[in-house]
This record gives structure tokens, sequence and C-alpha cells, in this order.
């Protein structure tokens, strides 16, 4: 016998599969990344039409069987539909869903990563962030939470607290100005510096609440990129996309 139980949970993936049913790639809650059934979902007239396309979010009641997990219904919380206004904030919407299901695991709490991503989902669809900045803070932010902090204190390699003028990938951790004899050394002004503490520091819901100046963007951009380069090794279709064509 299986079991039932509930979840908010974000879809990362739909599949089609055959003329009437979906596979769905949940991001859920309490119990990390989940592959569910979603019987019927194609047909026009199915309960779970709404509720389940790419960037759906909602309570969904999922059933647990021997070896799958299945959709017995679900209440639909938010579609982010506005995020498909533009197809740069759909490209960096897709992102955010490639990376959350490449990050995340199975049966395992994977709140604070939902959390992020329904926010910088919110964030795309409020439209008053630059895309780029939201791109950067999130992905400063979900190395963070998944054991990629930069560290920001004070050189990592010697610990000095002077003179702390880049970045270094592979060490990842800001550097002072004598220990700067790597190729993977980008330059950091202190207003970088202190954008990046600002990420890793904040807490969720008040990452999205400021701007910078575009030397600062253009820094944090440069670092954010190659942190991600360094530690994720992988390649995301929807940020090749945008990379080509549109920022
Ligand atoms: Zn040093």
């Amino acid at each position: 016998m299986g079991t039932e139980f509930k979840t908010k949970a974000l879809v990362l993936h739909e599949m089609q599969i055959g003329d009437y049913d979906k596979r769905l790639i949940l991001l859920t809650k309490e119990h990390g990344k989940l592959t569910v059934f979603a019987k019927g979902a194609k047909k026009s007239n199915s309960k779970f039409l709404s509720v389940s396309q790419l960037f759906c979010y909602g309570e969904y009641h999922l059933f647990k069987g021997r070896n799958n997990y299945s959709l017995n219904k679900a209440e639909l919380i938010d579609s982010f539909h506005s995020i498909r206004k533009s197809i740069e904030g759909l490209s960096v919407g897709l992102y955010i869903l490639e990376f959350s299901e490449y990050v995340s695991m199975e049966n395992h709490n994977e709140q604070n990563l939902l959390k992020l991503a329904i926010y910088t989902l919110k964030q795309i669809e409020k439209d008053r962030v630059k895309l780029e900045l939201i791109i950067s803070i999130f992905e400063i932010k979900l190395l963070s939470l998944i054991g990629y902090l930069p560290w920001t204190q004070s050189c990592v390699i010697c610990n000095s607290s002077e003179k702390l003028n880049a970045f270094n990938i592979k060490a990842g951790g800001i550097i002072c100005d004598s220990c700067i004899n790597d190729r993977a050394v980008y330059k950091m002004s202190e207003g970088t510096r202190y954008t990046i503490e600002y990420i890793t520091k904040q807490p969720i819901e008040k990452l999205y609440n400021f701007s910078v100046e575009d030397y600062i963007l253009l820094e944090l951009q440069d670092i954010s990129k190659a942190l991600v380069k360094e530690n994720i090794e992988k390649s995301f279709k929807a940020l090749e996309f945008l990379n080509y064509n549109l920022l």
C-alpha cells in the first residue's frame, strides 16, 4: 500500500508521456526533487492541466507507490504567468528552473532552494531589477546555499585584511594584492565585495531590494559566472541561449 502526502512544490520540468499523460519533475519543500506521474494531464479537461506546466507553484498532493510518485490533486498558488511576457525574462526563468533541477536532491529538504527559486521568479515577473543582476544574485546565493560560500572577510590565501582588490575563483574568495599570482583572478572593487557579502548574508526574502552601479554589476557578473563554471560542471541551455542571443 502506498501513502498520500501533500507538499508545496514548483514544476521544474514537464515531459509528455504518450498522448495523454505527463511526467513532472517537482522541486518540493520537504522531499526535494521528485519525479511524479500526472495521469491524463495533457487532456483539455484534465484537473491537472493548470498545475502541470513549467513554473507552476502550488500545493501538490502526491501518492507514493512502491516505485514511483503520482499526482492525486493540486491547488495552484502561482503560475508566474507574466514571466512569459518577454523572451529574456522567460529564458532567465528557465535558467532558474534548470539550475534548481541540477543541484537539488531527492528525499532531501530543499526548503531554501525552493524559496530562492520562488523569490527569484517573482522578481523576474516584477521587472524592477535588471535581469543581469537577478542572475548574479541568484547564482551567488545558490552557491552559498549548497556549500560554495564565497569568502569576503579577509585574503583567502594569507588572511590579510588590507589591499583586498581581487577575487580568486579557484580559492573561492577575496585576495590581497600580494597574493595575485593566478590566472583565475578577477578585479574586485570595494562595492562589489560589499555586494557579494550582502547577498550571502541576507535572508532570501530581502535579496532583491537593491541595485548597483554598472561597473559593480560587470565585476559581479564576471565573478558569479566564473564561480558557477568552476563549481558546477554543467552548461545550462537557457543560459547559453541568453548569452548568445539576448543579454
Ligand atoms: Zn593575501
